[in-house]
């Protein structure tokens, strides 16, 4: 330690003596390395790191194996080569016109080489003849002479050891990666005394064949041999995965055991007859589903289920069952969507589906009354909303279905029994929550996450790890699949227009989706308007357009949905509020314009609202003219299975993106991979069931609760780690 520096002060929670703890690194300053000065103290902030646990956890993206690298000599033209070799001379060059060049001279024992770096000045200081550097680029000859032309250069200092470290460095932010090596060297070296501990239990490790703590951190910046790099970065994510499985699953188990929900009457009258009247037989996913939520539904403990199911599955089928339940037994249902439209369209869903449906009311007449479903979003007048919540209150209104005006203060509801709420990324845990605790006292609701996207299941369990699931895992029969084209080149629009024309001649209709604005409703709006009047002026003159976004009222909305679905429009032009609920099978074509600027989930959703019926379906995805390449298009393209784009999603957005905005730990999966690392996921649920199960709030294991709690939030650790 510096004597120079002033040494912070132990913060609580920290040890002075044992073994290092993370939150004892997390506690250290990385200024206090002898190596990190005030100046570059701040550059490594900008890249994150503030603290010795931050600079242990910047792991080595490469390792170079100096024993196995390629030679200078053995290199032929085409190869793409990694080389280890030393800066001889460097020079600069500014050819009168033309890129500034930097030539560098350089070689091992067996050769020669040059590389050639255009339009980097720079590199003129920093290659310095005496360096070691490893290059990596597509070997060339020149005039005779081997060449790689602006290769990509580690600096990796003059380390010894058989295998060196390579960083996500910045050049940019001025910290190259024999810097970040030689702290995170100095670091371990001062940890060695104490050690670090090990909060996973000895026989967990010895399960799955895990090396200790100590040894995979060193392992992993040091390797002595690139197996052992393996063994480390296992342990590694294994420890990544363990934390959050532990989080969700504490947080799982306390809600079964914690609290007390309603014991539901599964399988009565209203129920029987809402299957009934049904124009179709559930399919055996639906059945299925059905049956695991009922069984939670009639358990004692609240339901926290998940429905997870491809667009058209049939998953408000589902839905509606539970809330009917709820209702059956005089209690109320409320299902909550992400936005006002999707709200309203539920509404209009599932009324339609309750329509004629009514409930025991012994104080009327007949000793019923219909059944009542009403809409509470934020544009409910005040008027509206006094009655609403007053028959909430009362009873009188069995189901509601709104936004997050739902959730809000002055909500109450007499009885409510099941919550379904219409997830698709948009809310997070507190949200689902909030909802959770309109509940009558200490009963909580039964509660039922729907998932528009479908989720590759280790995500899924990562994500949503403290709920169980269901999966409709099959489509109603009946289905054609729907063909999407992505047309390109000058008349792509007009092959689009084409198919819209041919298929209204042949009796059927057509959605029109106009660009997506993320930002402004209203200009969304506008786009819509300008695109409507564009094609009724032009391509589509003859036909019978509809037009439908945000603003326009509700009752208009409804007027045009009802005139598209009695065939009186044959191509209704809308912005993304025909997403969910629009149902109408005859249609049979959509064109989706500027299509790049949608994601995979969204488009997969929009693409849902045709292919409904038996007749075949096209899906026509317009991209902006410059865009000439798109993976996600592609794959659109390419497939139809939700569940194959959800894992291409993945792939193209990275796994934080999945995670809610406040779901705190969406940081911790450093080197872990959900798709990767797969069968360490469901490793690592399975330790977790079995650690809390033995040990409800971790006070066995406090070091375990200590690094489980940086994950949760201040209310869900002290509720959740009470020891
Ligand atoms: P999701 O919400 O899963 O995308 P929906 O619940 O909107 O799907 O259902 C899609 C369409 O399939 C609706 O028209 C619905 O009436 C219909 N549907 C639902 N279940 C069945 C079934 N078992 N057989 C035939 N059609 C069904
Ligand atoms: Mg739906």
């Amino acid at each position: 330690m510096s004597p120079a520096r002033p040494t912070s002060a132990p913060t609580s929670g920290t040890a002075t003596s044992g073994p290092l703890t993370l939150p004892d690194l997390a506690a250290i300053d990385i200024g206090r390395l002898q190596g990190v000065g005030e100046r570059k103290r701040e550059k490594v902030a900008a890249l994150g790191i503030t603290s010795v646990l931050d600079l242990l956890t910047h792991y080595p993206h490469r390792w170079i194996d100096r024993t196995r690298m390629v030679q200078v000599g053995d290199v032929r033209p085409g190869d793409d080569a990694v080389l280890l070799v030393t800066v001889r001379s460097v020079t600069k060059r500014q050819p009168r016109r033309g890129r500034p060049m930097v030539n560098v001279e350089a070689g091992d024992g067996t050769g020669r080489l040059l590389l050639v770096f255009f339009n980097q000045p720079w590199r003129e200081r920093q290659l310095q003849p005496g360096m070691e550097i490893a290059v990596s680029g597509k070997a060339d000859t020149y005039r005779g002479r081997l060449q790689l032309t602006n290769p990509l250069v580690d600096l990796i200092g003059n380390r010894v050891g058989r295998i060196v470290p390579v960083y996500p460095q910045s050049e940019k932010a001025g910290v190259y990666t024999r810097e970040l090596a030689d702290w995170a060297e100095e670091a371990l070296t001062r940890c060695r005394r104490r050690g670090l501990a090990d909060p996973v239990p000895p026989d967990v490790l010895a399960r799955h064949g895990l090396v200790d703590r100590q040894r995979a951190v060193e392992q992993i910046h040091f390797p002595d041999a690139m197996a052992d790099v393996t063994a480390a970065r296992r342990r590694l994510v294994f420890d990544e995965l363990l934390r959050v499985q532990l989080a969700l699953v504490l947080r799982k188990r306390a809600l079964e055991q914690e609290s007390r929900g309603l014991r539901h009457a599964v399988g009565g009258e209203l129920v029987r007859r809402f299957h009934e009247r049904l124009p179709f037989p559930l399919t055996s996913a639906q059945q299925r589903a059905i049956a695991e939520i009922d069984a939670d539904l009639a358990g004692p403990h609240p339901m926290h289920r998940l429905l997870q199911g491809d667009v058209g599955a049939g998953k408000t089928v589902v839905a509606v069952t539970a809330l009917l339940t709820a209702v059956e037994g005089g209690h109320q249902g409320a299902l909550m969507a992400p936005t006002e439209v999707l709200a309203e369209q539920h509404a209009a869903g599932v009324r339609h589906l309750l329509a004629d449906l009514s409930v025991p009311d012994p104080g009327s007449l007949l000793g019923d009354r219909p059944l009542r479903v009403e809409l509470l979003t934020h544009r409910t007048t005040a008027a509206e909303r006094r009655r609403l919540l007053a028959g909430l209150q009362d009873g009188e209104v069995d189901i509601v279905i709104g936004t997050h005006a739902l959730i809000e203060e002055g909500v109450r509801f007499r009885s409510l029994g099941v919550v379904v709420i219409d997830e698709q990324h948009r809310f997070g845990v507190e949200q689902r929550a909030a909802l959770r605790e309109k509940g009558a006292g200490e009963v909580l609701p039964d509660v039922l996450v729907m998932t528009a996207t479908p989720i590759p299941r280790t995500a899924a369990i990562t994500v949503y790890g403290d709920l169980d699931v269901s999966v409709l895992d099959e489509l109603p029969p009946g289905r054609t699949p729907v063909t999407t084209v992505w047309p390109t080149g000058p008349d792509a629009e007009e092959v689009a227009w084409a198919k819209v024309r041919e298929e209204v001649a042949a009796g059927r209709q057509a959605y029109v989706v106009c660009p997506l604005v993320e930002e402004s409703e209203k200009l969304e709006v506008a786009s819509a308007e300008e695109t409507y009047e564009r094609l009724a002026a032009g391509p589509l003159r003859d036909l019978r357009l509809g037009i439908l976004h945000g603003r326009v009222p509700p009752a208009e909305k409804q007027a045009t949905m009802d005139r598209f679905r009695d065939r009186d429009l044959d191509v209704l032009v809308a912005t993304t509020v025909i997403e969910v609920g629009v149902d109408v099978p005859n249609a049979t074509v959509m064109v989706v314009l500027d299509a790049d600027r949608f994601g995979i989930a969204q488009l997969h959703q929009l693409r849902g609202r045709v292919g409904r019926g038996a007749a075949a379906s096209w899906c026509y995805l317009l991209a902006r003219p410059d865009v000439v390449e798109s993976p996600r298009l592609e794959a659109l393209v390419r497939t139809t299975d939700g569940f194959e784009l959800a894992e291409v999603d993945l792939e193209l957005r990275g796994e934080g993106t999945l995670f809610g905005v406040q779901q705190k730990g969406r940081n911790d999966l450093k080197l872990a991979s959900l798709r990767r690392d797969r069968e360490w996921v469901e490793v690592a649920r399975a330790e977790a069931f079995a650690i809390v199960d033995a040990d409800p709030h971790l006070a066995g294991h406090p070091q375990l609760a200590e690094e489980v709690r940086a994950l949760l939030s201040e209310e869900d650790a002290d509720r959740l780690l009470r020891s």
